[in-house]
Parts: C-alpha cells; sequence; structure tokens
C-alpha cells in the first residue's frame, strides 16, 4: 500500500528539525479533541524510510537532488542545520522495535551530524517498552519524548477517551525519564469545561508534581470540527471556559505544582497569554504576570481569536 507522507504538526521546539515519516495517524485515535480522532494508522516500510535517509545524505553531503524523491525532502532539508530529528507522525514510537531500531542505526550511520531525534509518544506506546528497549532507544539518539497527558483528573481522561488513567500516565512518564529519556508533556486548559475546570486544574498540578517533566507544556483548548468535543458542544453538552478562566486554570497549575527542575511555558499558539520560565525558580514571575493580567480583564491584552493556532 502506498504511504501517504502526512503533513507536518510538531511540538512548537521542534521547529530545526527534519521531518522523518515513520508513521501516519495515530494508534490511539480515540482522543475526542484532537485532530488525528479517528485517523488510521499507517506504518512506513523500512525500506522507504531508508531510500529517503539515503537521499537526505546525499543531498546535506552533495546537494545532489534524486529526481524521483518527493520534492517535500528537499523543502524541508535545504534549511535543515543536520542536528535534530524529528519522527513522524502521531506516535512513531508505535513503530515496531525492531524496525525502529534499523531506522535509527540507520539514521546515525548515514547522517552522524544528528544530535536529537525526538517523537511523539503516547503513554502506552512507552508502557509497552522495556526499560532495555527504552535504552537502547536513548542510545541510538531517540532522546526525546512529546507526551500528551492534557489532564490528570481521570474524570476527564475518561470523557476525553484519552485510553488511559492517570496512574498509567504517571508510570509512562516516569518510565521513560528512569532511561535517561528528556520527557516534554502537555496539558490542555479548559479540557474540564465550565463544570470540571477547578478538578481539572487542581489534579492536572498534581500529575505533573508527580511525573516531574523535564519540559511542561499548557495549551489551550480549540475545538476541532469533526471531532466529539465539537459536537458534545454544539449539542451543549460541553461548555467551554472563557479566556481569562483558562487564565486562571494555568495559575492553578502553576501555583499548585511542585518541580524539582522544569521549563514550563505556554507559548504554544493555542494560548491567549504566554508565560514561560523555569520552575520553581520563575515561579513567582510567572504568578505575577498572570495575575497583572487577570486583575484588569481586559480582553486587548489577549491574544485575538484569529491569531490562535492549534
Ligand atoms: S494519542 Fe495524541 S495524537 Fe493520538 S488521538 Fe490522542 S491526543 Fe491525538
Amino acid at each position: 500500500m502506498t504511504f501517504h507522507r502526512p503533513g507536518i504538526i510538531r511540538p512548537p521546539s521542534e521547529w530545526k528539525s527534519y521531518f522523518l515519516p515513520l508513521t501516519s495517524g495515530c494508534s490511539n485515535n480515540t482522543c475526542a479533541f484532537c485532530g488525528y480522532y479517528g485517523s488510521k494508522l499507517q506504518m512506513r516500510d523500512v525500506d522507504d524510510v531508508k531510500r529517503e535517509i539515503d537521499a537526505l545524505s546525499l543531498f546535506m553531503r552533495n546537494g545532489v537532488r534524486i529526481p524521483t524523491v518527493s520534492n517535500v525532502v528537499y523543502a524541508i532539508a535545504q534549511d535543515w542545520d543536520g542536528k535534530r530529528v524529528f519522527l513522524q507522525d502521531g506516535d512513531a514510537l508505535v513503530y515496531p522495535f525492531a524496525k525502529l531500531k534499523e531506522v535509527l542505526q540507520y539514521l546515525n550511520e548515514k547522517l552522524p551530524s544528528v544530535e536529537r531525534i525526538a517523537a511523539y509518544a503516547t503513554p502506552q506506546d512507552i508502557l509497552r517498552r522495556s526499560r532495555d528497549q527504552l535504552i537502547e532507544l536513548k542510545d541510538l539518539k531517540l532522546s526525546i519524548f512529546y507526551m500528551g497527558i492534557e489532564s490528570g483528573d481521570d474524570r476527564v481522561l475518561q470523557h476525553v477517551g484519552k485510553g488511559v488513567k492517570r496512574q498509567e500516565l504517571i508510570e509512562a512518564g516516569k518510565k521513560a525519564k528512569e532511561a535517561g529519556i528528556t520527557l516534554s508533556v502537555t496539558v490542555i486548559l479548559g479540557l474540564g469545561g465550565v463544570e470540571g475546570s477547578e478538578e481539572h486544574a487542581l489534579e492536572t498540578a498534581k500529575i505533573l508534581t508527580e511525573i516531574g517533566p523535564d519540559y511542561a507544556g499548557a495549551l489551550t483548548l480549540t475545538l476541532v470540527p469533526g471531532t466529539p468535543l465539537y459536537e458534545q458542544w454544539e449539542q451543549g453538552k460541553f461548555h467551554p471556559i472563557s479566556p481569562f478562566r483558562s487564565l486562571e486554570e494555568l495559575r492553578i497549575i502553576i501555583e499548585n505544582s511542585s518541580f524539582t527542575d522544569c521549563f514550563f511555558s505556554s507559548m504554544h499558539a493555542s494560548n491567549y497569554i504566554s508565560v514561560r520560565g523555569n520552575l520553581p525558580h520563575d515561579k513567582e514571575k510567572m504568578l505575577r504576570e498572570l495575575e497583572a493580567v487577570l486583575a484588569v480583564r481586559d480582553p486587548s491584552l489577549l491574544k485575538p481569536e484569529f491569531l490562535r493556532g492549534l
């Protein structure tokens, strides 16, 4: 079956990466808020991946383009500094372990300048791998996972079809960290709706504290047409929080979480206000920034809706 190269959806910090697809879609396609909802998982042939690595290597060394290779490869490669690779797509860690190893070994051999390889990983993917397997992947430079926590509240996780409970999220996060893999997680402001807002924020602060990720990013829920949560909103069954309530949730999360060393940010395009800093060091500064906006509640201080992105 022909592999369809997915569009590029990436964490903000991967903007300098080369985007190498191993899969398309997501193996856990049940999340009611996500654009991958209902997507079909497709695995790419290892030989096809290797051909792309060969073409990339040739281009990076000699600037030579192979006519049969997709223009996308060269469009990404021309501005690439050769250091970072992001494995697509929704959860590239689902790629069978032996094949993933083969791809990583080949990548390291053909592009030795690569310093760091990254992938989205579901908690299920991480839990499916043994500790030794995760260490093997890290030694092959797959050294950062992006994992969606979304919420620390089991009721919210169940409502949005995340497919795991908070305890599994905690185990997955800790397992990745214990294998020496850098862990970057995301949580979604507003995912509990109006009724679940307080609990969602408090439980999310707790789960972040328990996992202790290296990076944590807050996103703000954006209802995506075609997803179940969007339909629930249309039917009046899901009540989204206001932009200022999303800032209050952010304040609750920052106030109630306790980290030893975590870079926390709400720089994602979906957020109404950007705050960032190292926690715990910048906690007071970040809270003051939020308080300043919440004190006046002037809508002109918020990012306009048309500038918000997914
Ligand atoms: S696991 Fe992640 S990518 Fe997959 S559907 Fe859920 S939120 Fe989307």
